[in-house]
């Protein structure tokens, strides 16, 4: 019997379960496979092609040297390279990891190979999907803060005697300052492109297909020393600050104190728990700020695992969910970045620029204005999906259609992430560079936040009365002048008519 390996492109880590499952490493046959007609399902940023498959190449090129049998195959499909190092190797059993993403498991079903095939359970989460599973069934609500709170139990973070550190189990109060003044934002941790990166950009600009996105300011690491690097980084220069502008946009900071190790953690670099617990262990030496760290441990140890439990739990049909029946096209400034209103403008030129916008960006301004706008869900989800470096299905259809559109009609939000310009203006400094005036409702300069906004609450009104947590941003609905409401929603149309 001959097993070999396949690895995908966001399973690069020694220790994943499928290299795991053999006892015999050396001479180990292994493949990677860079697909092109993978990548062509949409435009895909091109700086997020080049992280894939530079570390793709640089993995290969460690396994190499610690002696498994490495083939790195660039093709169109996937089933022909499979199937000549079936051939080559005389493999008669095929094991891989299973996916993250739900698509990529019937592709795998879809092969046609002359071996079997063993999918070997995933464990690039803390979480395995039964353990999820187990703990969603039978619940009312998949509440966060609950899971959250059994994870810190089930792991002993940021514990004392079963009991919270601190007495509280969750500081997110604590962590909504608005920028005010000169913010002394840390420098973030770039790194400069090595000859297989090198390689694969020339390979990435000569691509003749569609894509997004510049590829010159490409500075992602790529290896997992450099990503334990990035951990490092933020650790040292970042993560003492996290907490109190965690929900903050300025003008030209891209990053501000965030850690910038989504790309890393979700190619499997890096390990949600060794982050949890490097972390942690700064918080003990060095006495941190507890909003800063609690604040940072329930990003991964709450949402990153609670996001990725929900996606395995809900149903196939999830990624097709259009709770407020939504319909209008995605406008082009998505792509371009080519609109006047200044917070559109600014998050989609850096979204071009990096591949990366930070938590609030994304769920504040731009999905906050795919849902008052009724913008199509999948089209969202699609841009979403080409535009972000750290984009996979997994992390996609939960953070996009779930929590930033509320198209699952609740199933992890408790209410509508759905806000006004005002909110921008607290939050950023956006408005003050803005054609638009962002105290206006309607007239030709208002704000299209604002009459989006309140279109959005007018046309939703009986849906949204079911959602307890809106009652009282109904009431102020109510208040608004009919005259008033009808300029709204005429200026809503005319938007739409305009940008169609
Ligand atoms: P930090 O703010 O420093 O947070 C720390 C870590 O927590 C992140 O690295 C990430 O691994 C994890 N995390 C926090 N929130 C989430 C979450 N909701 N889902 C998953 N992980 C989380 N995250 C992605 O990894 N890929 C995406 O494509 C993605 N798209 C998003 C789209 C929308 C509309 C929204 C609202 C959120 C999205 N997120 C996505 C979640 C989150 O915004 C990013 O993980 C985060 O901004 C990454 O930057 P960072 O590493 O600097 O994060
Ligand atoms: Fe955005 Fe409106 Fe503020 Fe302009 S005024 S930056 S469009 S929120």
């Amino acid at each position: 019997m001959t097993i070999g390996v396949w690895i995908l492109g966001d399973q690069l880590w020694e220790q994943q379960a499928a290299l795991q499952s053999v006892a015999q490493k050396e001479n180990l046959p292994v493949i990677f496979i860079e697909s092109l007609q993978h990548i062509q399902v949409r435009p895909y940023h091109q700086q997020k092609l080049v992280l894939v498959w530079s570390a793709m190449r640089h993995f290969a090129e460690e396994l190499r040297q610690k002696q498994y049998l490495v083939t790195y195959k660039i093709s169109d499909d996937f089933a022909t390279p499979l199937q000549a190092w079936v051939q080559e190797y005389q493999i008669t059993e095929l094991r891989l990891m299973m996916p993250s993403d739900r698509p990529f498991i019937e592709v795998i079903h879809s092969l046609e190979l002359s071996c079997k095939i063993t999918l070997i359970p995933n464990n690039h989460f803390l979480w395995s999907t039964e353990e999820f599973n187990h703990w969603a069934k039978n619940r009312k609500r998949l509440l966060m803060e609950d899971f959250y709170r059994e994870g810190r139990r089930r792991w002993q973070i940021l514990m004392a005697q079963n009991k919270p550190i601190g007495g509280k189990w969750n500081l997110d109060k604590e962590n909504r300052q608005p920028p005010k003044g000169k913010l002394n934002t840390p420098p973030a941790q770039w790194f400069v492109a090595d000859k297989i990166t090198l390689d694969v950009i020339a390979k990435v600009k000569s691509l003749s297909i569609a894509t997004y996105g510049d590829l010159e300011t490409f500075r992602w690491g790529v290896t997992r020393q450099q990503a334990l690097q990035v951990l490092d980084w933020f650790i040292q220069h970042r993560l003492s600050d996290f907490g109190p502008y965690q929900d903050a946009m300025v003008t030209g900071e891209q990053t501000m104190w965030h850690a910038m190790l989504s790309p890393y953690l979700n190619l499997g670099l890096l390990q949600p728990l060794e982050v949890i617990q490097a972390v942690e262990q700064a918080y003990q030496q060095h006495q941190l700020p507890l909003n800063s760290v609690e604040g940072f441990i329930r990003q991964v140890l709450g949402w990153r695992e609670y996001m990725h439990g929900v996606y395995h739990y809900v149903d196939a049909a999830y990624p097709d969910k259009n709770w407020f029946n939504h319909t209008q096209a995605l406008p082009e400034f998505f792509w371009t970045g080519k609109t006047q209103m200044n917070c559109l403008h600014q998050v989609l030129t850096q979204v071009q620029h990096s591949g990366y916008a930070h938590h609030i960006q994304r769920l504040m301004v731009l999905s906050n204005f795919a849902l008052i706008a009724g913008l199509l869900p999948q089209a969202v989800e699609n841009w979403f999906h080409a535009a972000f470096i750290d984009a996979y299905d997994w992390v996609m259809q939960t953070n996009v259609i779930g929590m930033g559109l509320f198209a699952d009609g609740g199933v992890l939000a408790s209410k509508p992430y759905a806000a006004s310009a005002n909110y921008i203006n607290k939050m950023s400094d956006y408005c003050k560079g803005c054609e638009y005036n962002y105290k206006e409702r309607v007239g030709k300069n208002a704000c299209p936040f604002n009459f989006f906004y309140w279109n959005f609450l007018d046309q939703h009104r009986d849906k949204l009365q079911t959602q307890g947590r809106m009652s009282f941003i109904l009431k102020n609905l109510d208040k608004m002048s009919p005259e008033e409401l009808q300029s709204i929603r005429k200026q809503a149309h005319i938007w739409h008519t305009d940008n169609s």
